[in-house]
């Protein structure tokens, strides 16, 4: 129990007139005790001094009412058989605490009141607070315990972060629509501009410039139809009702593709700028762990195609839209890189903290004697300018792009992490970035491996 130092002031004593003085005093300490009483009624919040053991030892004019009892039978009875609940003290009754710590202590509680003329129940949040009294030993005797009614400030307060929601919301539209207008503007002026030049100056553009013009016109629909499919895309995401075309997917090929995809891309654009390379570190006993039963070989840095004779990193998912997510993080590679880049696509199998720590124990198998399905990782790291540490999750939120030199020169809707994420979430996996300590930053996506036979393999994606 809590324990206070205490100083005992000395007192001054006039023994002239000690009859006179105690008169006065007495007096004087009914007058007192008037005036306690009349400001303890005053307090128009329901205020009571308790016992240790819960018992009313005064209780102002609101505690009374809240008790919807009389003043004669509320003190000497436990507060909690006032509020009717003969049982004990209320769950979480901050009182055993107070006398414990000799601190201030509270619980929160919902209270049916009525309201208005016509007396409509309308629920009450109300705080209990215990605050201590301490005696003369430096230790709780008492205990007072002040009701408040904090329905109105919690009000306030929800009224209040509705308010400051609707603000960043309305903010989150413009900068919502400033970013989708522009999306679709530069493009939509490309194939005015060249549209329009083509028409009036047809006769005099000789043929290779046409081609030219047309194939830009081509380029910038392509874009156009781009923004608006990655816009639809993610509000079929966000209303749920995107399907998966799932089936067992080769993960390995799936991303050879994606990256002798992104190297073409990245030629034809910036010649000779980016190196890629792709690197499986799934050795035969963990291909085998996944359930695919070919013989294994481990091959690493070159982009040909290793697949034939080598066993399947395979998943269960769609196979476009997983290539598509493949193709979204090696495009950001090369956007967020200055020339020079380097960019790897890793695979290998991903162990959970909690299978290193079973392994252990009792090898690795769950509570229902089941063994941890294998996971797969797929890493695609670049050498470019990396993300601020505190973007790093920010990244995935929908039209969320940070704010540096070389995100406002490239296009970019910031869609792809946001649609990413909610894809490798429809196939059980997870996807983080982190930031590469020699610099450049690396995406992070794992998969639950399904269990694949070699022949079922054959006719893989
Ligand atoms: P977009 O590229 O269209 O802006 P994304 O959703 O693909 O949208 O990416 C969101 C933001 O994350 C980008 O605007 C960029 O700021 C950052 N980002 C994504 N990938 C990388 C990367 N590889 N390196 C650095 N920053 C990146």
């Amino acid at each position: 129990m809590a324990r206070r130092s205490h100083n005992t002031e000395p007192r001054a004593v006039s023994d002239s007139n000690m009859e006179s003085v105690d008169s006065a005093r007495t007096r004087g300490a009914a007058t007192a005790a008037a005036d306690w009483e009349q400001t303890f009624n005053a307090v128009s919040d329901p205020m009571a001094l308790l016992t240790l053991d819960y018992r009313v030892v005064r209780a102002n004019a609101a505690y009374v009412a809240w008790m919807h009892t009389t003043r004669g039978r509320c003190e000497g009875y436990a507060c909690f058989v006032l509020g009717e609940r003969h049982e004990g003290p209320c769950a979480h009754c901050p009182l055993p605490q107070t006398v414990e710590t000799g601190r201030p202590g509270f619980v929160r509680q919902v209270r049916m009141q009525p309201e208005g003329s016509a007396g409509v129940l309308v629920p009450h949040i109300y705080e209990s607070w215990t605050y201590p009294v301490f005696g003369e030993d430096g230790r709780v005797e008492r205990v007072v315990e002040i009701i408040k009614d904090v329905t109105e400030r919690e009000r306030l307060q929800q009224v209040t972060s509705e308010a400051q929601a609707l603000r960043e919301a309305d903010q989150l539209k413009a900068e919502l629509l400033g970013t989708v207008s522009h999306e679709l503007r530069s493009p939509l002026a490309s194939i005015k501009g060249y549209a329009a030049t083509l028409l009036k100056h047809e006769r005099r553009l000789s043929a290779d410039e046409r081609h030219e013009f047309l194939q830009a016109i081509v380029e910038a629909s392509d874009r156009l139809e781009s923004v608006i499919d990655r816009m639809l895309e993610m509000s079929q995401l966000e209303t749920g009702s995107m399907q998966l075309d799932s089936s067992p997917v080769d993960l390995e090929r799936l991303g050879r593709e994606a990256v002798r995809a992104a190297e073409r891309r990245a030629v034809r654009a910036y010649p000779d700028q980016f190196t890629f390379t792709v690197e499986s570190q799934f050795a035969p006993s963990q291909r085998d762990a996944a359930g695919n039963q070919d013989a294994a070989d481990h091959h690493s840095d070159h982009l040909g195609d290793s697949r034939g004779e080598g066993p399947l990193v395979a998943v269960l998912g769609d196979a476009r839209r997983l290539r598509s997510l493949l193709d979204d993080l090696l495009e950001n590679a090369v956007k967020y890189s200055p020339s020079g880049g380097k960019i790897a696509v890793i695979l290998r199998p991903y162990e959970r903290a909690t299978d290193v720590a079973e392994r252990h124990t009792d090898g690795a198998n769950d509570a229902a004697g089941r063994a941890p399905t294998p996971l797969v990782e797929v890493q695609v790291r670049d050498t470019g300018i990396g993300i601020p540490p505190d973007q790093l999750s920010r990244v995935f939120d929908r039209f969320h792009r940070v704010d540096t030199r070389l995100t406002r020169e490239s296009e970019g809707l910031g869609l792809g992490l946001a649609i990413a994420k909610r894809i490798v979430e429809l196939h059980g996996g997870s996807i983080w970035a982190e930031n590469v300590a020699e610099g450049g930053s690396s995406f992070h996506v794992v998969l639950p491996l399904a269990p694949i036979e070699a022949e079922e393999g054959a006719g893989l994606r």
